[in-house]
């Protein structure tokens, strides 16, 4: 059955450095989904080792790398973050990225067109990161955004009172 679903979507450091951008989320918009929150940041270390921390036992090998690559060692220190929301957004958006590998991906693809494998540092440098899963994408949506940066109430919210140190605009 089609649900509508949100997905994480991560513009990765060498999408963004090759200027890959514009291709990228007019790719995507084939998908005809919704963008309901998107942000610029430079990728403190706690959040790249908590975003893959799947990986740390899965692919421990690559881990380390993967985080270096995700917080802008290879490339430049920032992503564009995105979420995306519609009907069977997890597998759409996922069908147009690809394979993580770019070499077996699809050269329609997101990774098969603009992906490559690294020749000295072997990682596997595939533009783009799209969630897997309803849950892992719920998880990563959590992780990367706060509810007041959705433009959606997608989660269920609840009031905390909390006084914190922030700059502001003088
Ligand atoms: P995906 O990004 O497709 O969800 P994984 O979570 O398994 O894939 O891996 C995270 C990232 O680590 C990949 O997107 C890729 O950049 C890198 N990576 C994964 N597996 C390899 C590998 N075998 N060799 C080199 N890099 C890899």
């Amino acid at each position: 059955m089609k649900k509508i679903q949100q997905t994480l979507v991560i513009i990765k450091p060498d999408g963004l450095i090759k200027s890959l951008t514009g291709n990228i989320l007019t790719a995507l918009s084939e998908t005809k989904l919704k963008i309901v929150g998107a942000k610029i940041l430079k990728v403190p270390k706690k959040l790249a080792e908590l975003h893959y921390g799947e990986l740390k036992y899965k692919k421990p090998e690559v881990f380390p790398s993967a985080i270096k690559y995700l917080m802008g060692g290879f490339h430049t220190n920032r992503v564009l973050a995105l979420v995306y929301q519609g009907l069977n957004a997890v597998n759409s958006i996922r069908k147009i990225c690809g394979p993580t590998n770019p070499e077996e991906a699809d050269p329609t693809t997101i990774r098969g067109r603009y992906g490559r494998i690294n020749s000295k540092t072997g990682v596997f440098e595939n533009v783009i990161h799209t969630s897997e899963s309803v849950e892992t994408a719920e998880n990563e949506i959590k992780l990367w955004f706060l509810p007041e940066e959705l433009c959606e109430r997608i989660f269920k919210t609840k009031k905390i009172i909390k006084t914190s140190e922030k700059f502001i605009w003088v």
